[in-house]
């Protein structure tokens, strides 16, 4: 970096860390040029309720088709964005994208407006006009409270401490909560029963294995039942054969998110699954 400021001698050539910051900051600027160009894409994933058999929601979950490199995967500029600050205003387009998908599923005259299931970074909560800004956008839309759902990553949770706080003034104004990645953040157990979330979605590192081994089948249903002392709907991510969904079933799980059900899509694709395109 002294190198690229003009600090160093010109002839010393770049170190390995210098070269992945290089490469680093060259990333985050085409990310920001992706935005600014309208580069950045939402898909949105079906989230199935198992009773009913119906999608309740979609989550929202971001893509960048990279010019050079192709579709990178967001948990590489996601990451790279929670360094910067560029995550605000990356969270803005998706809030704002979800929110406009909304009002086409609207005006498709879906038979009951599902929920969009949004990811938000710790670096978000900490904007304080966050909770605002989402009510005035839905507002503006006519769109209730209910028509989005917060997920924040477990390890996000412990990071930021005033998660308390955040939930309390969502639960507030009616905005749901989801924790995201549950199993997986070294979780704080007296921090998840004092944290009153609306769903806990279980990893899908628990969903592996449950069809043949009984270790792993009770671990999932352990962790359903903790997820349940905490008054929360439990969701799991990752299904992605009949047996694990029918393993859902019998465990009671309320939510199913996986490519058995359907991969994450553009919205006239996911429009067109539902017969509302
Ligand atoms: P996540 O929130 O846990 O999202 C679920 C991930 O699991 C998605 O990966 C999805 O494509 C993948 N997935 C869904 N079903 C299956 C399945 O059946 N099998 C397998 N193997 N994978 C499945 P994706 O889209 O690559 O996103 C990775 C992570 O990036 C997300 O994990 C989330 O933490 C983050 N992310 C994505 N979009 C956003 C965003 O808009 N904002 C923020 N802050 N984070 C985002
Ligand atoms: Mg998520
Ligand atoms: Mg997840
Ligand atoms: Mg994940």
């Amino acid at each position: 970096l002294a190198t690229l400021q003009g600090g160093a001698a010109p002839d010393q050539s770049l170190g390995t860390d210098d070269a992945a910051a290089v490469a680093k900051i060259r990333l985050e600027s085409q990310l920001r040029e992706a935005l600014d160009g309208g580069r950045l894409q939402m898909h949105l994933q079906p989230l199935l309720d198992i009773p009913t058999g119906k999608i309740a929601g979609y989550e929202a979950l971001i893509r960048w088709d990279h010019p050079e490199r192709g579709p990178i995967s967001p948990l590489e500029f996601i990451t790279l964005a929670e360094e910067t600050s560029l995550i605000v205003p990356v969270g803005q387009f998706m809030l704002q994208e979800a929110i406009s998908a909304l009002v086409t599923m609207r005006s498709r005259g879906m038979a009951q407006l599902p929920f969009l299931s949004i990811n938000v970074s710790a670096r978000q909560l900490r904007e304080a006009d966050l909770i605002q800004s989402l009510l005035e956008r839905l507002g503006d839309a006519a769109l209730p409270a209910s028509a989005v759902k917060l997920e924040i990553t477990e390890s996000q949770v412990l990071d930021y401490p005033h998660t308390a706080e955040v939930l309390d003034a969502c639960r507030a104004a009616g905005i749901r909560v989801a924790l995201d990645d549950f199993g997986t953040g070294f979780s704080n157990l007296s921090h998840l029963s004092a944290l009153a979330f609306d769903t806990v979605k279980i990893d899908q590192a628990f969903l592996r294995g449950v069809e043949g081994s009984s270790r792993a089948a009770m671990m999932l249903d352990a962790i359903v039942g903790l997820v349940r002392a905490t008054g929360a709907d439990a969701l799991a991510e990752g299904v992605e054969t009949p047996e694990q969904l029918q393993t859902l079933r019998r465990l009671g799980v309320r939510y199913a998110q996986g490519y058995l059900i359907g991969k994450p899509e553009p919205l006239a694709r996911a429009l067109q699954a539902q017969g509302a395109a």
